[in-house]
């Protein structure tokens, strides 16, 4: 993992489900800490989209968001959409995982969750958010 080379106390860890309950994983950047879900991990570990796109997401906020865990303070402000903090991890985990020049080369989502290991679902937002952007 090249992360600790990047940030050198950086950790990687799991928790339980009994302790973190829905969450699929809690991010703290100050600490320079990520937590996983154990089965969140597990499936990480399996190449499962899903857990691909939390553990990218997950990284999302760990690089833009000094404390994403304050998100639930700000959600209940009428804020743009491209100011929430979940918004800004969700693209960033689609396009970590699907660059532009890759969903231009497979723009059908059951090739193009293949080619980058992500569920479908995702695949379909992302190409739908690039035709809405003009990108492809
Ligand atoms: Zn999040």
């Amino acid at each position: 993992m090249w992360l600790p080379k990047v940030w050198e106390n950086f950790y990687l860890g799991t928790k339980e489900k009994a302790e973190m309950g829905d969450d699929h994983g809690w991010t703290y950047p100050d600490r320079g800490v990520i937590f996983l879900r154990e089965d969140v991990y597990e499936g990480l570990r399996l190449n499962r989209g899903r857990d691909r796109f939390t553990a990218a997401h997950e990284l999302g906020h760990f690089v833009l968001h000094d404390n994403p865990l304050a998100r639930s303070f700000r959600s209940s402000e009428n804020l743009e959409v491209f100011r929430d903090s979940e918004w800004q991890a969700d693209n960033f985990a689609g396009e970590f995982l699907m660059p532009v020049e890759v969903v231009r080369k497979y723009p059908d989502a059951y090739i193009l969750a293949a080619e980058c290991g992500v569920s479908e679902i995702a695949a379909s937002v992302r190409i739908s958010e690039l035709r809405k952007e003009r990108m492809l």
